[in-house]
């Protein structure tokens, strides 16, 4: 990346209201058949607009053509049973009732790799691209066939890095694997939660990133924040191992969490994309808001190495509200590279 602090978001963008019902997760699609398929490519021209007029950097498709960052994934493997569902609790927090795995897990056919040649032939900005960690996908879903948390992750990480390297090959420039769970399940992530993500990555030349948030900011995940106590640590366990790890770029929340800011320290030497706008609240970041957070963050990070982001999606947001926020994240990453650029 060749300009100071590179702005993007991390993930998701609300879905225009004539695609999906705005607001709301797992929202149903409004349209189908060759409709829905015309519908989810205009919302993704729609999507890179917006983030263009924003003056956002490394562009991302929005997550348009997904109904769920994690379930879009699996409905598109073999091995999974979305008629046999089970509830089960994700996260340690709350309950969802979610497919089955009934037999061994294959990709039979690409998932996204036609939506990134669609981006990638639409835009010269860098692209960026999320898919759900190994260790996310096992804990959104009920394994009645490996039986092995662990086997299962090993079995998505193979699968998850065929589907990167077709990415790569379509012109994606940063693959992000969003590993929420990276924040709860501290011992499975020394086990074989890094060693499942970097089988993820195995072979790519292009820039990887791992997500690792607080969640979107709905209800189960405001409320879970609240039993957290006044220091998030919770990064401190993962960030040593993933310092030593071969992926390139940390996703991180800052805005408005208790995460202690001195914990970046641990990820040194990574690039690190700074959450500098909350997901969780509809009051828009002023610039000097955003800047006031790179420019904590910056003690911790060299400039060089910094990626001004969301603190996670922004799907469940308004969309006036994203589009707001999108524009408060540049214009508060000018105001540092300006600092930066008279010192
Ligand atoms: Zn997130």
């Amino acid at each position: 990346m060749k300009k100071l602090l590179p702005t993007c978001t991390a993930g998701s963008l609300p879905k225009p209201s004539w695609l999906a019902e705005p607001e709301k997760l797992w929202s149903p699609w409004r349209l189908e058949g060759e409709g829905l398929v015309e519908g989810k490519e205009d919302a993704l021209r729609l999507a890179l607009k917006e983030q263009e007029h924003a003056g956002i950097d490394i562009i991302s498709d929005g997550e348009q053509t997904r109904q769920h960052f994690v379930t879009t994934f699996i409905e598109h493997l073999s091995g999974v049973d979305f008629e046999k569902r089970e509830t089960v609790r994700i996260r340690d927090r709350y309950d969802a009732s979610v497919p089955t795995v009934v037999s061994a897990v294959a990709r039979t056919k690409p998932v996204f790799v036609e939506d990134a040649k669609f981006l990638r032939q639409l835009t010269k900005q860098p692209i960026k691209w999320a898919l759900p960690g190994p260790m996310t996908m096992i804990d959104t879903l009920y394994d009645n066939h490996y039986k092995s948390r662990e086997k299962l992750a090993w079995e998505f990480a193979k699968i998850l890095n065929q589907e990167a390297k077709e990415l790569e090959a379509a012109g994606v420039d940063i693959i992000q694997f969003d590993e929420p769970a990276f924040n709860v399940f501290f011992d499975e992530v020394n086990d074989w939660g890094i060693a499942t993500l970097e089988r993820a990555i195995e072979g790519l030349k292009c820039e990887t990133a791992v997500h690792i948030c607080y969640g979107y900011g709905i209800k189960a995940n405001t409320d879970w924040k609240k039993t957290l106590g006044s220091e998030w640590r919770q990064y401190e366990e993962s960030f040593p191992k993933l310092q030593q790890s071969k992926i390139d770029i940390v996703s991180l929340e800052c805005q408005n969490s208790h995460v202690p800011m001195d914990l970046i320290e641990l990820i040194r030497g990574k690039k690190v994309m700074v959450g500098a706008i909350d997901v969780a609240t509809n009051n828009v970041e002023t610039p000097e808001e955003v800047a006031s957070t790179l420019r904590k963050a910056l003690q911790f990070v060299d400039a060089e190495n910094l990626y001004p982001a969301t603190n996670c999606g922004m799907a469940p947001l308004p969309r006036h509200v994203a589009r707001g926020k999108m524009h408060a994240l540049s214009a508060g990453a000018e105001i540092i590279r300006k600092e930066l650029a008279g010192k």
